[in-house]
């Protein structure tokens, strides 16, 4: 039977972490650390996701700002909205909620945040960076998901390490961030081709498809350590991409869903605000 990754235990550790981080910078440089929550129009979920986003970094000691912008904001006006705040000294971090109402340009967005402030890490200079195995801000739910490999105590030197799934914002930076940590890389996706075999020979595998209990028992190696990135609304309710029941009695460790990858994305996106702070007040 897999050790369960208590995502919420490790995410609550960092939180602590992150808050005396805080505190300590405000205390050498006079600056509290602040990030500021862009959401433009009513999405239910993502006014969820923003909440508790404005939630975390309150209670981490961190200044909060909320700028809830209309469905029928323009362009031009969210992209000015970022230029107020790439030029408010208060602010360390810039968040736009996706996604974005129809019309509107994510990407141009994206591009338009100082890229020190870009807490999301998805700025093309940080995925460059990242690319480059340079310092600069990580994109959340990846830098969550090695958290959580670090937590388990996975060796990843030298390991085979499969990741499900290419897009920008998890499989992708996910795959830089265990090359960069010497694992053995490989990335599927829609088109590979004997996926179950592929996975089988991970010693650490990482499901960021979007696909409900696709990764089964029979595609996981005995004692493997297993992390489900994938959140799904099914009609039995949330669901990971990874067939948690009887993957468990197979893998050495794995994540569940709710509580395995989820807390760590806010947790990451406070700590990535700190980084930020102490890039631009701690000279
Ligand atoms: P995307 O839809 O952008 O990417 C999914 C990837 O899975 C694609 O690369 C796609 O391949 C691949 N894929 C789809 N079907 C298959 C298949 N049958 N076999 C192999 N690969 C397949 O999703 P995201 O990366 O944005 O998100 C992935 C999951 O993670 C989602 O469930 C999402 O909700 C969740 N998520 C969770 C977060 C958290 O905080 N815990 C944060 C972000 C995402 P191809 O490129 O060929 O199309």
């Amino acid at each position: 039977m897999a050790t369960i990754i208590d995502g919420k235990q490790v995410a609550a550790d960092v939180r602590a972490r992150v808050g005396k981080d805080a505190a300590a910078l405000r205390e050498r440089t006079g600056h509290t650390p602040g990030l500021v929550t862009i959401l433009v129009g009513e999405d239910p979920a993502s006014q969820v996701y923003v909440r508790n986003k404005i939630k975390a970094c309150e209670e981490a000691g961190m200044a909060s700002f909320h700028e809830p912008m209309p469905a029928t904001s323009t362009q031009g006006q969210v992209l000015a909205m970022v230029e107020r705040y790439n030029a408010d000294d208060r602010v360390d971090g810039i968040l736009v909620q996706s996604p974005l109402p129809r019309g509107l340009d994510f990407k141009q967005v994206l591009d338009r945040i100082d890229p020190a402030k870009d807490v999301d890490g998805f700025h093309p200079l940080n995925v460059g960076r990242l690319v480059a195995n340079q310092p600069g801000l990580v994109a959340c739910t990846p830098a969550g998901v090695m958290e959580l490999l670090d937590a388990t105590g996975v060796a990843l030197e030298g390991a085979d390490a499969v990741v499900v799934g290419r897009s920008d914002i998890v499989g992708k930076p996910v795959a830089l961030l265990l090359l960069h940590r010497s694992a053995t890389v490989t990335v599927c996706h829609s088109r590979t081709r004997d996926l179950p075999g592929v996975c089988r020979r991970a010693d650490v595998l990482i499901a960021a498809v979007g696909r409900a209990r696709m990764i089964t028992a029979d595609m996981v190696r005995p004692g493997a350590t297993v992390i489900d990135v994938g959140i799904n609304r099914t009609d039995e309710g949330l669901a990971g991409d990874v067939d948690f029941g009887p993957v468990s009695e197979v893998a050495g460790a794995i994540t569940p869903v709710p509580g395995g990858v989820g807390p760590m994305t806010i947790a990451m996106l406070l700590r990535n605000t700190v980084i930020a702070a102490a890039a631009r007040h701690d000279r």
